[in-house]
């Protein structure tokens, strides 16, 4: 039986007192919630307080991206050996909008996927078709290349130390989140190409839905059973909200 995982992505958010308080929330609630991970992926500069606000509790913590590098001339970046130091256990890589709006390749998600693996973080790598891509009947190959390149450098065995997360990008942040059943035919289509190559590694590896997952959707997208949990956004934002969709993982 593979564990649900909750991860939040807060994304461009926050401040020192909307995160104490909203990592306040959270940990208030997470009496019981013993048979679901939870994780949430700070802005970068915000991790070390983040890190401090979590100590003692079951909360993993991660970063929104990665360096490909682990050190050098890179102005901007920030590598795994760094986030090792605040207690990074996650790196999400290869989001859609590190995709869509900073020119982010396939190989480049690929090499920021063996960075973190290699610091011993969780990538969180992410997948998913633009809705042109869905319209036009290609869903399938565009998610198919987008885990090839990840494949084709660390080979397939590796996605086991990550996870995967498929977002349709016409959902994300629009209120439009995928029916539980056109999600769960795309994770199948993941987990049944995993097969083909390695039948353990898809058995294992956790696949996480994101795509305006809330509180109110949350339980029947995670009834689905190629669907492992979610990748949560907006709705990570609060504490409430995000305890539910917790709570429908548990
Ligand atoms: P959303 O974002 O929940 O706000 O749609 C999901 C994501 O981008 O990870």
């Amino acid at each position: 039986m593979r564990q649900k995982l909750v991860a939040g992505n807060w994304k461009l958010n926050g401040s020192k007192a909307s995160i104490e308080a909203l990592v306040g929330g959270i940990l208030a609630g997470m009496d019981g919630m013993n048979n679901v991970g939870v994780a949430v992926c700070a802005p970068y500069v915000y991790i070390p307080m983040t890190q401090g606000l979590l100590v003692g509790s079951k909360v993993g913590l991660g970063s929104q991206d990665i360096a490909d590098q682990d050190s050098g001339a890179f102005t901007g970046e920030v590598s795994g050996p760094m986030l090792n130091e605040f207690g990074c256990g996650y790196a999400i890589v290869g989001h859609s909008e590190r995709r869509a709006l900073y020119g982010e390749k396939d190989e480049d998600t690929a090499r920021k996927f063996a960075a973190a693996r290699k610091h011993g973080l969780k990538p969180i790598l992410c997948v998913g078709e633009t809705l042109e891509e869905r319209e036009g009947g290609i869903t399938e190959q565009v998610v198919a290349r987008q885990l090839d390149a990840v494949i084709a450098l660390e080979g397939v065995e590796a996605l086991v130390d990550g996870v995967i997360a498929y977002e349709p990008v016409w959902a994300i942040g629009t209120g439009k989140t995928a029916s539980p059943q056109q999600a769960q035919d795309v994770h199948a289509f993941i987990r049944g190409k995993l097969a083909a190559l390695n039948a353990n590694v898809a058995e294992k590896v956790q696949i996480l839905y994101g795509g305006s997952v809330k509180g109110a959707n949350a339980a029947e997208l995670f009834a689905m059973p190629d669907i492992d949990g979610g990748l949560i956004g907006g709705a990570s934002l609060d504490a409430k909200e995000f305890l539910a969709i917790c709570q429908a993982g548990n």
